[in-house]
């Protein structure tokens, strides 16, 4: 029975920036669940090479090179995806951005296009998905929002706003399309160690004592602490879990 909740055979996920960091982990954490995966970003070598590792792994793999701010480029990916597996039961919106920078001096460019990438993406990737998931009955949808979505951030207000945006999108989304026996979720992961973060050590090199004095597990997190929230959050496990935030920091966002 419990094995049965978690078992993903048979379905199919899209993963969007799921060629690097916590997205490929995610990836992984799926098909070794079962699931056939479609991973979808926009540099085709990093893609070609997470394609070829997992499916080394004997894992059924798409990489389709797609901008997830582009309406067309996702629904050409969404389109090859039912091409190539029939179906679509779980989308993970996890591309994500930071431009950091003092409030007072960011560019509205570069609001915009952590806006565009981080809350706006979400929301064309899950109208794209939509026929699919109401046709078949059912469907997961989980957002990688952020602990920052609820904290604020000072150094990068556009991205703790984008987050703090995709969390209230997510319970949008479940109040919209519970009827169609569709589950929306976020996940909040704390600080993980990525290249998106490595290069926040490279502006603030104290960064990663100050982050380790402050969460009560005493360390970064890895992309693999994000697999057990993603594996419950789209499989059945989670069919009465609905606009939930599920915080993955390591107690970091207790410590006040
Ligand atoms: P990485 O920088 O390691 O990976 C980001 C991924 O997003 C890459 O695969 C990248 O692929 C893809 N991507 C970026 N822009 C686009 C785009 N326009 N279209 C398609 N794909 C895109 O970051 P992380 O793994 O750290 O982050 C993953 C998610 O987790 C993000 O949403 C991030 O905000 C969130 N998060 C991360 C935390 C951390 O501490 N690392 C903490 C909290 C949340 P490509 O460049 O090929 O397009």
């Amino acid at each position: 029975m419990t094995n049965q909740l978690f078992d993903l055979k048979g379905r199919v996920a899209i993963v969007t920036g799921g060629n690097a960091g916590i997205g490929l982990a995610m990836a992984r954490g799926l098909a070794e669940a079962g699931a056939a995966i479609t991973i979808a970003d926009r540099n085709a070598d990093n893609s070609a090479q997470a394609r070829a590792s997992l499916e080394r792994d004997g894992h059924q793999i798409l990489a389709c090179v797609t901008d997830v701010t582009n309406p067309a480029s996702v629904a050409q990916m969404v389109a090859s995806t039912r091409e190539r597996f029939g179906r679509i039961d779980i989308l993970v919106n996890n591309a994500g951005i930071s431009i950091a920078a003092p409030l007072e001096e960011m560019s509205l460019g570069n609001w915009q296009t952590v806006i565009d990438v981080n809350m706006t993406a979400p929301f064309i990737c899950a109208q794209a998905v939509y026929p699919e998931m109401k046709a078949a009955g059912s469907g997961k949808i989980i957002n990688i929002a952020s602990v920052l979505a609820q904290l604020g951030s000072g150094g990068a207000a556009n991205y703790a706003a984008s987050k703090g945006g995709i969390l209230q999108f997510t319970r949008s989304l479940a109040t919209a399309w519970a009827v169609d026996n569709i589950q929306s979720n976020a996940i909040l992961p704390g600080w993980i160690d990525t290249d998106l973060t490595i290069r926040a050590r490279e502006r603030v090199p104290e960064l990663h004592d100050r982050i380790v004095s402050r969460v009560p597990a005493a360390r970064w997190g890895r992309p693999d602490d994000l697999v057990g929230a993603t594996v419950f959050l789209a499989s059945a496990a989670s069919d009465f879990v609905n606009g939930a935030a599920l915080t993955v920091d390591g107690g970091f966002s207790i410590q006040g």
